[in-house]
């Protein structure tokens, strides 16, 4: 499928009158009309909610956004929790799917009234230390270890995963959590990141919802929600299918019917947790070219950097590039298109195929909506830039202003010497 920029070169020459590149924009438009599909595809049941990922962007605004739209908040670090918190997303609107945490970040999820969802059998113990109970609604993290395969693809290997519990410990963690006074029981699992196919959630909802029923079988617990995490995909290539969210809840609700109800859990609630599919294609890092350097190869080297989009450098991800005001013009030069930093990982895309780019040119590097500001760091000293909201009504909000060299340096508080240059 093409993928076209939703800025064009005339909106992105006014915004950055004001705001100077890089920086990363969202498409307000873009994230409200996804979150609608996604409620829509899942209307058919009851409980439904989508429990945004506050790690793939997290800013209060986009928050907010998913807020109006119903959507609770998926959080795993104080941080994350303490930003519910200044939205007022309190108690069953949190999610806190713990990993090795700290046994404070416990504490404030349970006095903000968050859904604790817990990665190990023994933070039963853990938890009940932290908060001197057993909160009455808990939920656990199942590991089916072994390969995890949606129709023959091998889509990723449980058994290498940190996360979650076999399923002896699982039954387990139910029985005791259910003899020390919890009441409503959940079911989560994240089994493969970045499925971009409609068969991973029916899948992962099969598997869950056949072990929901032996749970309640064997344990007399009766599971209240199933929790089917994030890994939800989208298309970061050109020739790459997007998942189609209303072809994905039917595919869980047929799982559901066929499931569930005949076993009478005909009110469990289904529960998402998606990050890159809520805000990921809604993203995108403008940039613009600063340098052209013709060595053994011909490199483009723009004003942003690795520090500000990870993924291409992390994962060898692809992002695709559009030039704009080049849309429609011939692919016919390759380019290395390069930050700054001193580590020659730092290509946003590589031997690409891209128009002729002047200095001046400005690159939209789409698909930076998830996952990607949010992996930001400051190696080599370069600081964070700015995002930006463009509106449904087309004009440009700042939502977070970028970093300055005083931000860099405000936790040297303990060294006199900068005080002077920072005040
Ligand atoms: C990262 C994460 C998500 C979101 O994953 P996406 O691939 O962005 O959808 C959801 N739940 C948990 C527990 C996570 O760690």
């Amino acid at each position: 499928m093409e993928k076209r920029a939703f800025l064009t070169k005339e909106q992105a020459d006014s915004i950055c009158k004001d705001f100077p590149t890089p920086f990363h924009i969202y498409d307000e438009k873009g994230l409200k009309d996804n979150a609608r599909a996604v409620r829509e595809a899942f209307a058919w049941n009851k409980g439904f909610k989508e429990y945004f990922a506050v790690k793939a962007t997290p800013n209060p605004f986009i928050m907010k956004i998913f807020q109006e739209s119903g959507c609770g908040f998926d959080c795993s670090s104080l941080t994350e929790l303490m930003l519910c918190e200044a939205i007022n997303a309190t108690g069953d609107q949190i999610m806190f799917s713990a990993n090795d945490v700290p046994i404070e970040e416990f504490q404030k999820a349970y006095e903000l009234g968050g859904i604790i969802n817990l990665d190990d059998i023994t933070h039963i113990d853990v938890l009940e230390q932290a908060i001197g109970c057993i909160p009455e609604t808990i939920s656990c993290r199942y590991n089916p270890g072994g390969v995890y395969q949606v129709a023959n693809d091998i889509m990723d290997n449980p058994q290498d995963a940190k996360y979650g519990m076999t399923k002896e410990q699982l039954f387990e963690a139910y029985r005791i959590l259910k003899s020390k006074g919890a009441k409503h029981f959940g079911l989560h699992s994240f089994l493969v990141s970045n499925t971009v196919t409609n068969d991973y959630y029916p899948a992962l909802a099969r598997t869950l919802f056949t072990l929901a029923v032996e749970i309640m079988h064997d344990t007399g617990c009766r599971i209240d929600f199933i929790n089917l995490s994030g890994g939800v995909g989208i298309a970061y290539r050109p020739d790459q299918t997007p998942n189609d969210i209303h072809i994905i809840g039917e595919g869980v609700r047929k799982a559901y019917e066929e499931i569930l109800i005949p076993e009478g859990l005909d009110d469990i609630s289904i529960y998402t947790e998606m990050g890159r599919f809520m805000t990921g294609p809604y993203g995108a890092l403008i940039t613009t070219a600063i340098h052209e350097k013709h060595t053994y190869k011909e490199y483009i080297g723009v004003d942003a950097c690795a520090a500000n989009l990870m993924r291409p450098a992390m994962y060898g991800a692809y992002h695709h590039i559009t030039v704009l005001g080049k849309e429609d013009a011939p692919c016919d030069h390759t380019y290395d298109i390069v930050g700054s930093l001193c580590e020659n990982n730092d290509k946003f895309a590589i031997d690409r195929a891209l128009p002729e780019i002047s200095k001046g040119d400005l690159l939209f590097i789409h698909d930076t909506g998830a996952h990607g500001f949010a992996m930001g760091y400051n190696y080599n000293g370069r600081l964070r830039s700015s995002e930006i909201l463009l509106k449904e009504n087309g004009s440009p909000q700042l939502i977070r202003r970028a970093e300055t060299p005083k931000d860099y340096f405000s936790t040297f508080d303990c060294f006199d010497e900068f005080k002077g240059l920072l005040d």
